[in-house]
């Protein structure tokens, strides 16, 4: 294909919340300077996508949303090589990481590395390159847009893969996971022989754990309601799982640690019952960390004095204060090391055609991780494939 052309694709379009998203051939635009265009292969499904779909987040439609993926570069935008950030040494045929967090390399966030805070002016913020058939703009959900075979993003989003590594286990590597690692490796800044607590182990809480445990924490509490996700979660690294439903976290944390409590607490859900009490649970000069997005409404109190007092802070984690060209990589490296479990996480996959069930699934809280390969003919797949018998039934 000569650049300059868009090309036609399949994608999954969701016209409304609640309306399963059918698949439909739209138009996407040749990659400007500075973006690629890259043919899918794997693209996880995230809480966040759901969010949108069920009105939780409000969003306008249609759009296509999927934003933690792997693929193969087919095109590369004029002049793509000027970018100075991640994979400036990209070609056509390599196979990458995509990731939703999009940054322009220059502006002062980007300068200090702060990819996720970036105010600079992208192209694409402002312009999608999706349109229907009829000509009619479709959101690129997520700055990604990867149900779908094929996307073209920013090249601050793309982070090239290893040939040996599993494109469909290391799709996880673009949101969930690299927020949870970033969390404890940026946010926290968790050290060996810290205590750290994990309250949620789904997809971010397992990214968050399986860091704890690479960084050398210890102890590593596991906080989970689902009896299947603590048991996952004693497998990427928790030495102790509590059960919040039964178990008296204050009494779980104080036997750990000896009395000491938690250096790290990081609240990887949503769930406003999570932040309760949380404060109380952490040690002197210890760290509440916030993870999850709540809605909101959700308020938590703290007595600033209190803070003041036993010096603990209550920090915000934007996507792991991830710093794409650096974390990836590393998560990459961890994951080739054997330090990383990905394949473990994965308990499913579908095709483009099947997303619909893919999105169930995930609803009816029966997979830790499922992912879509938007370009493998439903044939293949029978419908659902179960990877990893013991993830699925552990999740
Ligand atoms: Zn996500
Ligand atoms: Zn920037």
């Amino acid at each position: 294909m000569p650049a300059g052309r868009g090309v036609t694709i399949r994608a999954a379009v969701s016209h409304g919340v609640g309306v399963p998203p059918s698949i439909e051939d739209l138009q996407l635009n040749a990659p400007s300077p500075n973006e690629v265009r890259v043919e899918i292969t794997a693209c996880a499904v995230c809480h966040s996508d759901l969010s949108y779909l069920d009105g939780t987040w409000a969003t306008d439609f249609p759009l296509v949303l999927g934003h933690e993926a792997t693929g193969y570069v087919v095109e590369l935008g004029e002049s793509g090589n000027e970018y100075g950030g991640n994979g400036s040494d990209l070609a056509v045929g390599d196979p990458v990481v995509i990731t939703l967090i999009r940054s322009c390399g220059i502006c002062r966030a980007c300068r200090r590395g702060h990819d996720v805070a970036c105010t600079g002016e992208i192209s694409l913020n402002r312009r999608s390159p999706l349109a229907d058939t009829a000509g009619n703009r479709i959101i690129q959900g997520l700055n990604v847009g990867a149900f779908a075979e094929q996307v073209v993003v920013h090249r601050s989003q793309v982070v090239k893969l290893p040939d040996d590594v599993d494109p469909v286990a290391a799709s996880l590597l673009g949101c969930g996971v690299l927020t949870g690692y970033g969390a404890v490796a940026n946010t926290a800044q968790v050290a060996a022989g810290d205590a750290v607590v994990v309250v949620g182990c789904g997809g971010v809480g397992s990214g968050a754990l399986q860091a704890a445990r690479i960084a050398g924490a210890d102890p590593i509490l596991a906080v989970d309601p689902t009896p299947e996700k603590r048991v996952a979660a004693l497998g990427f690294g928790a030495t102790h799982v509590v059960d919040p439903a039964r178990d008296d976290i204050a009494t779980v944390i104080t036997r750990a640690t000896g009395g000491y409590l938690a250096d790290h607490l990081l609240v990887t859900t949503g769930a406003p019952a999570a932040l309760d009490g949380a404060i109380d649970l952490l040690a002197p000069m210890g760290n509440l960390v916030i993870v999850g997005m709540a809605g909101d409404d959700v308020k938590i109190e703290v007595a600033p004095s209190w803070l003041a007092a036993a010096n603990k802070s209550i920090l915000g984690s934007k996507m792991g204060t991830t710093r794409v060209a650096e974390d990836i990589p590393s998560l990459i490296d961890h994951h080739r090391a054997g330090r990383l479990d990905l394949q473990g996480m994965v308990s499913s996959v579908h095709s483009l055609d099947n997303i619909a069930e893919a999105f169930d699934e995930v609803w009816r809280g029966e997979v830790l991780r499922t992912v879509v390969l938007p370009n493998e003919a439903e044939e293949t797949f029978q419908g659902s494939k179960t990877i990893s018998k013991k993830a699925a039934s552990t999740c």
